[in-house]
């Protein structure tokens, strides 16, 4: 089969490789019809994951199921279904208390060591470990495109939204939500901060054409930070009070920064992007803000919920796809990507 093949730093190729085989009784093997690729991929293409030559990346992904192990009773060949983008084992204690980050089967698919060593989605086909848990059916009605971002950006922007811990607290209704970012991630944490009711939602980003789009999902006021200051911008709009809840998608220390410096007095920090770096934290001056910072990888147990409000017509993402491109093209998709290029947010790939 044909996959996208990390073979080091700056150097990914489409390569013809075997196809993967079901290791054990409760995996699926399923037949990719459309993967995406992430701003997290961007980071494993500059080497900062460790991932090691060889491995096939790739973790947003939706297909038809193409065989099952004697285990596997949530779905059968044939059944259209949505990938998680990373894989647990539902039963040990931290599954069972919803964190299921921290289960010790955990992996994340086309993400290195670090992560299982599982290989990735941006291929013809893709191997499921415990498929009972982390392939969820399409319901009728519902386009792989429509449910395709619950698998990893919108279950971790709702997250950011909820506060990062199931259960919250999250963002509070009548309060002032801040965004940085609006690349996916951060169009998503617009689109899933609207769901908790805030009085407005600020977008900051430095590309103009991403604000619009944040606009167009539910942003009340957009901010380009390589012309306004953002931080004086968020002051001024909040009358000096802050930004009750504000989320970090973009993984800058930079950005981070602002964030704590924009922060309202009680309020929180939510960090959703990745970063490569460790980020001083100001403690003598946020102590006197009684603020919470809080961080976390895609928590993925939402997403039958978020499904249920993509059937129930709450969340929209697909304005975010601009490009649709057969997987024969994915090195010139991960190009127009990672450089903006003709007004690119989202990349899909159609094997
Ligand atoms: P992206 O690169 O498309 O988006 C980042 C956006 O931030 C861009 O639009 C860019 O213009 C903007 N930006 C960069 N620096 C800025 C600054 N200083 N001020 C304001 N805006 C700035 O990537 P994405 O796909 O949206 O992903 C965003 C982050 O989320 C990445 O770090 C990715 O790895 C991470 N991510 C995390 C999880 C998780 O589980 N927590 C899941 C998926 C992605
Ligand atoms: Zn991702």
């Amino acid at each position: 089969m044909k996959a996208l093949v990390y073979r080091g730093v700056g150097d990914i190729r489409l390569e013809e490789v075997p196809r993967p085989a079901l290791q054990g009784p409760e995996e699926a093997i399923v037949k990719v019809t459309t993967s995406s690729i992430c701003g997290s991929d961007l980071h494993i293409v500059h080497g900062h994951l460790g991932v090691e030559p060889g491995t096939i990346v790739g973790h947003e992904f939706t297909g038809v199921v193409e065989e099952v192990g004697p285990a596997v009773a949530g779905v059968k060949p044939g059944d259209r279904v949505l990938g998680a983008a990373g894989v647990w084992c539902g039963q040990c204690p931290a599954c069972r208390s919803n964190l299921s980050i921290a289960c010790k089967h955990l992996g994340i698919y086309g993400c290195g060591p670090m992560f299982g060593s599982l290989q990735g989605a941006q291929a013809e086909y893709i191997r499921v470990p415990f498929a009972n848990v982390t392939l969820e059916k399409i319901p009728d009605g519902l386009t792989e495109e429509q449910v395709l971002f619950v698998g990893d950006i919108l279950s971790t922007a709702y997250m950011g939204a909820e506060g990062i811990t199931p259960g919250g607290p999250g963002i509070q209704p009548g309060s002032t939500v801040a965004v940085f970012g609006a690349g996916p991630v951060g169009l998503c944490a617009v689109a899933a901060a609207r769901l908790f009711g805030p009085a407005r939602i600020i977008s900051v980003d430095m590309v103009d054409y991403r604000l619009e789009m944040a606009a167009r999902l539910g942003a009340d006021r957009v901010i380009n930070a390589a012309r306004e200051d953002p931080a004086a911008a968020i002051t001024e709009i909040t009358g000096g009070w802050g930004a009750d809840f504000v989320i970090e998608a973009i993984g800058s220390t930079e950005a981070f920064t602002v964030c704590l410096s924009v922060v309202a007095p009680g309020g929180t920090v939510s960090a959703i992007g990745v970063f490569q770096q460790p980020v001083e934290l100001p403690i003598h001056l946020l102590l006197a803000k009684n603020i919470g910072v809080k961080m976390g990888l895609a928590n993925l147990i939402h997403m039958k919920r978020l499904i249920g409000l993509i059937q129930a017509g709450k969340l929209d993402l697909t304005p975010i796809i601009t490009h649709r491109l057969p997987l024969a093209e994915v090195v010139r998709g991960y190009e127009i990507f990672e450089k903006k290029l003709d007004g690119c947010v989202k990349v899909l790939l159609k094997p």
